[in-house]
């Protein structure tokens, strides 16, 4: 298209599961419009950013910005900037000193409109940044909330937190607002922070306003797509009625195609980590297996499990009999990035899974989206963050949920009562789960004759659907491109609107 001139801001919150698709989001604009685009962040979320960037074999031009931070002002251990490794109960206080960023921030555009002689086109900020809705305000530009999550998921989390119908209610399930009687709700469902607020903890205090913040702007983003999601999809647009676009899946084009396997260089672009195990022995190890024969777990960035049920998950498993490949870090109450330690598994584990070659246990970091694109893959046992869903979905790879934070728990649901391509296990790291249970789901889902065999079908007919959104030819083009045609088209339409108020 060739706007050159336009420029956009954008201010994800600080963590990985944020960063990875805001910086998507800003190849994905670019490719479509040439748009100088600035992502703002601390000053090492800027570093982790400007590696990946580096390592990106693809010639992008994002520009990257610091916005001065200290952790320790707000309780925080020095140069602690994004949630990984943060204990759990640390976390609030990065959402709070995650508010020190609106005068930097401001400082940062005022600049930019001293430099430019007018405001950017818009700024693009974390939903979690309600804050930005004021800082555009002011500065005669507009915000767009960019939700990181899928639609289903946001709709609940935004309503269980603006409503807390939980508390209103003796039984151990409710019914939200915006959702038909049918989704009834766990109070399981709800992590612990979320089940004791009231609306006067430093929880509520931080979600209710800067949630409300954000249901006011211009409109949203969703890394979502319309034809997976139109139930989730219908529930937003009708409690935030705003716009909101459907752009995803933000995942890299390269893992879209009809081919086989990624190569590894993808992840180590995308995330810019060092793979602490050789990235290619994943795929080797893969290689040796058999098609759709090796069930894959992972709980994202910055999850982990309890020591006792770790055990029973290794137990498990290894009943099961079938092949395996498992991100595997401390449990629950040690550093995240530490040591492992063989005594929080069964005797000798991890020898007999590496000499029978039924499993590989990977320490911290694992190439996902190559392992998910792999032809042995069959299945993948998840937390449900929304990277991980859109990834393994995109595969055609079906869910075994086992939901811990966030939003989690109801992409599960949705996962397994909308698209029926998921099964929970259990929820959270208090849950009592043995090793039983592990071995009835996987031969579960394993089953092709049974439920299994259904749940990979309907992975499959998603997995088109997300093809299909990103199709961009003379003949046809998806929704999800049509979708970020509209938002450019809708934002240079209100530019132009502004222009011609300003010079009458
Ligand atoms: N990821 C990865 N290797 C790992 C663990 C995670 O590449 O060993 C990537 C994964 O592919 C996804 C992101 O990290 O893109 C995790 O995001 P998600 O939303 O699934 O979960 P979060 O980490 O935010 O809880």
């Amino acid at each position: 298209m060739g706007f050159e001139n336009e420029h956009i801001v954008m201010l994800p919150y600080m963590a990985q599961g944020h960063l990875i698709p805001f910086l998507a989001l800003a190849k994905q604009i670019q490719q479509r419009t040439n748009f100088t685009i600035t992502i703002a962040s601390t000053p090492l979320n800027i570093q982790s950013l400007q590696s990946t960037i580096a390592t990106s074999s693809n010639n992008t031009t994002i520009h990257l910005a610091e916005l001065p931070f200290c952790s320790t002002d707000h309780g925080l251990p020095p140069n602690t900037e994004t949630t990984e490794n943060l204990p759990l109960n640390k976390m609030i206080n990065l959402f709070v000193a995650s508010l020190s960023l609106e005068t930097p921030a401001r400082r940062l555009i005022s600049g930019i409109i001293e430099k430019e002689g007018r405001p950017p086109l818009c700024i693009i900020s974390d939903v979690f940044f309600g804050w930005a809705n004021d800082v555009a305000d002011s500065l005669g530009t507009v915000n767009v909330s960019f939700d990181t999550s899928g639609a289903y998921g946001t709709a609940a989390y935004i309503s269980i937190w603006l409503n807390l119908p939980h508390r209103s209610t003796h039984e151990d399930f409710f019914t939200l607002p915006g959702f038909p009687e049918r989704c009834r709700f766990d109070i399981s469902q709800l992590h612990p922070f979320l089940r004791a607020a009231d609306g006067t903890d430093s929880w509520s205090r931080f979600f209710q306003p800067q949630i409300s913040l954000s249901a006011k702007s211009f409109g949203w983003l969703c890394n979502t797509v319309e034809e997976i999601e139109p139930f989730g999809l219908d529930i937003l647009r009708n409690y935030l009625r705003l716009p909101v676009w459907s752009i995803g899946p933000l995942i890299p084009r390269e893992a879209l195609k009809n081919s086989s396997t990624l190569d590894v260089s993808v992840s180590r672009q995308r995330a810019g980590k060092k793979l602490s195990f050789p990235a290619e022995k994943c795929l080797e190890w893969l290689d040796s297996h058999g098609s759709d024969s090796v069930i894959y777990i992972s709980f994202g960035s910055q999850n982990t499990i309890s020591e006792t049920q770790m055990r029973e998950l290794a137990i498990g498993l290894e009943e099961s009999g079938r092949s395996f490949i498992w991100v595997i870090r401390p449990p629950v109450g040690f550093d995240l990035k530490g040591e492992f330690r063989a005594e929080w598994l069964p005797q000798g584990f991890e020898e007999r899974m590496n000499k029978s070659k039924q499993g590989l246990l990977v320490h911290n970091w694992a190439p996902q989206l190559e392992i998910l694109s792999h032809k042995s893959t069959r299945v993948f046992v998840s937390h449900c963050g929304w990277n991980s869903v859109v990834e393994s979905l995109s595969q055609g790879v079906p869910i075994v949920g086992w939901p811990m934070a966030a939003e989690q728990a109801y992409n599960s649901k949705m996962l397994e009562e909308e698209m029926g391509v998921s099964v929970e296990l259990t929820r959270g790291v208090q849950s009592k789960i043995v090793w039983e249970e592990v071995k009835g789901v996987i031969d579960l889902v394993m089953d092709e004759s049974g439920k299994g065999g259904e749940m990979r079908k309907n992975a499959a007919v998603i997995k088109e659907k997300i093809r299909a959104s990103i199709r961009d030819d003379d003949e046809e083009k998806g929704s999800s491109v049509k979708a970020m045609d509209d938002f450019v088209a809708v934002l240079l339409s209100k530019r132009q609107e502004s222009s011609k108020s300003s010079n009458s």
